[in-house]
């Protein structure tokens, strides 16, 4: 079948041969984008019920050239499918315990937590315990508060080798939180099965809240679902003053969204938030 016409033709195609060469300079310019250091971390702050900062959520951008700031919806996927998406991984991570390192030194920014997104083939990677305490021995970063966010997606994954990764993971101090909770393959019973601190509500059911009841019960359910838990809450997306005022009465007990505060370069969230800052 593979020497048959059509495949032939298909594999002759000019605009597939365009595609192939397109990815091919895609990921050459990631590549020099890294040894670049091109790849930057901005960071969204995080805020409690009295409108104190207690974190922040890094969110990677690429500064390509001068004027160009591409977003990860632009890069992550190509990254994962190219596997690049492990170096990239590390040297997010790496700024990112380097960054909690220098804060520790800060008596504002030594007390916030520092959450990561975590790629499930980062996951997969049997060596990323091995890399990560080398990040934290190498920083000096403290571990508790690093948070990794993982999406619903590891648990599509073997859950034995997951969950072993997960307590590898935890053994070195830090914590996991579970991002984009209700999108996925969520199942209550990988609530208990996971070492999970945090979850996170996603900005879909925010958004909703206001627009459509059900959307506002869901909310209350996922936060009583993680006081039985007893995990942590982050609601992500908070856009509107209702939406916060909902997620506060309703016992959340940190946020994340445009209303409080937009991603912005790590430096000028040091600036902002650390005592050397108006902050
Ligand atoms: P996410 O983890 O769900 O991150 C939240 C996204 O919502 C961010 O988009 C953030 O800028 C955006 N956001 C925050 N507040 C609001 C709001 O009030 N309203 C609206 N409409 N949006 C808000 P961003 O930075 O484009 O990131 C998109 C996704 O890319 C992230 O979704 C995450 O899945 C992924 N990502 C970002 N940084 C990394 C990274 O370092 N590693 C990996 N593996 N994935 C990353
Ligand atoms: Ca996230
Ligand atoms: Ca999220
Ligand atoms: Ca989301």
């Amino acid at each position: 079948a593979k020497a048959d016409g059509r495949n032939c033709a298909r594999f002759f195609d000019p605009s597939m041969q365009d595609a192939a060469d397109r990815r091919a300079a895609f990921e050459a310019a990631m590549r020099d984008g890294l040894s670049l250091g091109q790849f930057r971390l901005y960071c969204q702050p995080q805020f409690d019920s009295l409108g104190r900062v207690v974190g922040a959520e890094v969110l990677v951008r690429w500064q390509r050239g001068d004027r160009e700031l591409i977003g990860p919806d632009q890069f992550i996927g190509f990254a994962e499918e190219s596997g690049l998406i492990l170096p990239l991984g590390e040297h997010i991570l790496r700024e990112s315990c380097r960054a909690l390192a220098r804060w520790h030194l800060d008596a504002n920014l030594g007390r916030l937590k520092l959450a990561v997104n975590v790629s499930v083939h980062q996951m997969r990677d049997p060596r990323f315990p091995a890399a990560v305490a080398n990040i934290l021995g190498g920083t000096g970063a403290p571990p508790e508060r690093l948070y990794l966010e993982l999406t619903e997606s590891v648990f599509a994954e073997d859950m034995q080798e997951i969950t072993g990764r997960m307590h590898e993971l935890c053994s070195q101090g830090i914590r996991f939180s579970l991002d984009d909770f209700g999108t996925g393959y969520s199942s209550l019973a990988y609530l208990k099965r996971f070492p999970l601190s945090a979850l996170k509500i996603d900005r879909s059911f925010v958004r909703d809240i206001g627009v459509d009841a059900g959307a506002a019960s869901i909310v209350e359910a996922i936060i009583a679902l993680a006081r039985k838990f007893k995990l942590e809450i982050v609601a992500e997306g908070v856009e509107f003053e209702a939406q916060r005022a909902f997620l506060f009465d309703g016992g959340c007990s940190s946020m994340q969204g445009f209303l409080l505060g937009r991603p912005m370069p790590i430096a000028d969230f040091e600036h902002a938030y650390g005592t050397a800052g108006i902050g």
